[in-house]
Parts: C-alpha cells; structure tokens; sequence
C-alpha cells in the first residue's frame, strides 16, 4: 500500500492549528496540547491547495483504507505512518428490521472491522502517527476500553511505550487486549474522568504525553475519516440523519468537520445530515445541555450504563458536540439500557448482526425517534456500530445434549 506511493514525502496542506473556542492560531509541526484557552485544537488545511492537488475521482485508483485521504490528513512523513490496515468499514443495511418497522434505509457502518475491534483505531493510528512524527516516545491516557487497546496496538507498533488507566469495571476483554498488546495498563476504582485525572497529574512525574480524548489534536482527524468514507461510499452524499453514540464526542465532532472540508473542495453539496448525539439515560451530559439550551455540559453524578464506551460524564469538547447537533438541525437523545438491550437482541435475532452496546444504543435512539416523530420512516439513516459485538458479554446459552443417549430430535425444535 504505503510502498507504491502516490505518496512521496513532500508537505501536507495543514496550515496551523486553532483553538476551537477562542479561534487563536497556533503553529504545525510542535507538539501541542489543549489551547491556552484549555480546549481541543483543531487542525486547518490550505483547502484551495488541496483542491488543486487532488479531486475527488482520484480517489478511486487508490487503496481501501483511509490512508486514501492522505491530503486531508497531517502526517507529513510516510515513514511515520503507523498502520495495522485500517479498511474502509461497510455499510450493512438493516433490511428485516427495516421491514418489521415499515421503515425506509437503516444503514449501519460497522466499525468492528477496524483493527483493534473498534473506531478508537482512527483516532489512535493518527495520533500515534502524529506523536511519532513529533518525536514522542511515551503516552498515556484513560479509557474506558478500546481506546486503551488501540493506543496500546499502535503505539507498541512505533516503538512508543504507554500507560492506560480504566474504570475497574472496564469490560475484562478490554483490559486484557490492551496488556496483550504491550502497554502498562491499571484498573482504578474510579470513572474515565478520574482515571484522565491521572494521567493529567502524572504528565510531570513520569513525562509522558497525554493522548487523552480530544487533549492532543489529531484523534479529531482520525475520526473525520467516517465522515470522508461515509460520503464517498454514497456517492458523495450524505445520509438525512447520523446516529451517533457520543462519549468524548470525537467522532460527531470529526464528522463534521469532515463535511465542512468536503464542500470547501466542492466534492459534496450543503446538505447535512442531522447529527444526533445518543447517549444512555444513566450517563446523558450531552442530552442535559442540549434540552436546557446550554453550550457546555456540566459533570454529571454517578454514572452508570451497560454501555460502557458512552460512560464519560464530562466531555472537554462539549460545546462542538452541541455545536455541530444545533447547527446540523439535530438533537441529542438518551435510550435507557433496557431499550439498549433489547435493541442489541432484536437486531442480532432479526437481522443477524451483532451489534455493540453502543451500537445497539444507536439503534434504540432510531426507534425513539421513530415513535416521538423526530424522524420520518422515509429517512435514509446511518447507525454508527462503533465495535466488534463480539466484545463484550452475551447472554448465557446451555442448552446441553446428551450424545449417549438416544436423541429425541423432535425436541430439538
Ligand atoms: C469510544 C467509544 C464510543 C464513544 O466515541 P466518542 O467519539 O469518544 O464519543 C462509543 N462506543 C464505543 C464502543 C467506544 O469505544
């Protein structure tokens, strides 16, 4: 892939950096954290460059992983880039549960194809990309699982030690995935925001660089990937409506920005899909702020959700997730576990597809929106599957046979 290179060293099209609440700039090529502001920077890219450089049916001679949108991305070096072969994910449609529901297009993008089982492999092969490229040799951050396995996968990939820190809760696969693949990993009596809490007070002890989420610039324009291969899968189009489960909110946010820099190439129309930011009835900071028409969301008290990738009661980029929901005509909406686990069998019985807690949450949210007319039956969306299913815990199934005994295969109906 990376060998026959459309792709010899030379510039990428990043500009500088910017504060994406106060619009202050900062340089490329530095190492960064949050602005002085204390929150996230966003990268920006010479866009009328790009444009001269590459269109849109360039695109289709190149390799299926997201490595394609190499201009709209800021590795400088192919030498750094650090790749487990990061597919492009499909699209599946829901098309049993669809008919049950006498609904129009429900389409999943299954992000459990990606490597590590899940979408925190977007975020974590750029900014492990990027930490190398910025000469970083050890990270640290908090998680609730996969980003932990995937700061873990890649970095052991560059040679990059790291430290993770998880809610002793963390589901076990998790936990034991990100030791197996070669970082220092602890279970701390705490939530994700706790375990960040560490790793903020541990940067000067132990000098490691915090890749926490949205805390260093570039998990940002990993996760725009989904927005990029989303439209050039349909067509360069985009769906009516996004269902998001939204944690830190990277992906929502990248995705957004993703669109934005698509139409400044004119590769897409204005249109927008409605972002919908879905999160659980037992962890919904997002949904409070939205509904109360505030721009920031304050912490919220004892969290608690099957869900485990969408328990963070505190996001730093809050206010983009509000940003892109208000400006997209979206919402935000929270599903209890109960709709989750129901939404998690019925797909899995119906349509033979396994789908994560958090994915299953997505699904839940449609069928709220459904129900309280937020969405139509005709409307195209896209359910955001954000793991591999097999993941995480399933209900038990012992049904047992005896082979010494005769068998009454009619019971076996
Ligand atoms: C991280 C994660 C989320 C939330 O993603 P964000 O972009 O951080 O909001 C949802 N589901 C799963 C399985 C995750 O690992």
């Amino acid at each position: 892939m990376l060998e026959n290179n459309i792709w010899a060293d030379r510039p990428t099209f990043v500009t500088n950096l910017e504060c994406s609440i106060r619009g202050k700039t900062y340089e490329a090529d530095q190492l960064h954290g949050l602005s002085e502001a204390g929150r996230p920077l966003l990268v920006r890219y010479d866009l009328d460059a790009v444009k001269a450089a590459v269109s849109r049916d360039d695109l289709g001679g190149r390799e299926a992983d997201f490595w394609r949108y190499r201009e709209l991305l800021p590795v400088r070096r192919t030498k750094n880039i650090v790749s487990l072969g990061e597919v492009m994910t499909p699209l599946v449609r829901l098309s049993n549960m669809g008919r049950d529901l006498g609904a129009g297009e429900i389409i999943v993008k299954d992000e459990g194809r990606l490597p590590t089982g899940s979408f925190k492999a977007r975020g974590l092969a750029l900014a492990v990309s990027m930490a190398k490229e910025l000469g970083i040799s050890k990270t640290a951050m908090p998680t609730n699982g996969n980003a932990g396995a995937a700061l873990a996968a890649y970095c052991s990939r560059a040679g990059i030690e790291s430290f993770v820190f998880c809610p002793d809760d963390t589901p076990e696969v998790n936990v034991r995935e990100i030791a197996m693949q070669g970082a220092k990993v602890w279970r701390v009596n705490g939530l994700i925001n706790d375990c960040g809490k560490i790793v903020g007070d541990g940067r000067e002890p132990m000098g490691w660089y915090d890749i926490s989420t949205l805390k260093e610039p570039y998990r940002i324009e990993g996760k725009k990937t989904m927005g990029l291969e989303l439209a050039e899968q349909l067509g360069w189009d985009v769906p009516d409506a996004i269902f998001y489960p939204t944690g830190g909110g990277t992906g929502l946010i990248g995705m957004w920005k993703a669109f934005a820099e698509l139409e400044a190439l004119g590769w897409i129309g204005a249109k927008r899909p409605k972002m919908i930011a879905v999160q659980s009835t037992g962890c919904a900071p997002i949904v409070k702020a939205f509904e109360d028409g505030e721009e920031h969301a304050p912490v919220w008290e004892n969290a608690h959700t099957i869900a485990s990738g969408i328990r963070v009661p505190v996001a730093v980029g809050d206010f983009l997730i509000l940003r892109a929901v208000r400006e997209s005509d979206g919402y935000a909406i929270a599903v209890t576990d109960e709709a989750i686990d129901a939404a998690h069998r019925e797909v899995a019985r119906r349509d033979g597809f396994l789908l994560c807690p958090e994915g299953a949450a997505t699904f839940a949210a449609y069928r709220q929106s459904l129900d309280d007319g937020r969405i139509s039956k005709s409307d195209r969306v896209v359910l955001f599957n954000c793991g591999s299913g097999l993941k995480y815990p399933m209900p038990a199934a012992d049904a047992k046979l005896d082979r010494t005994k005769p068998i009454d295969y009619g019971s076996l109906n």
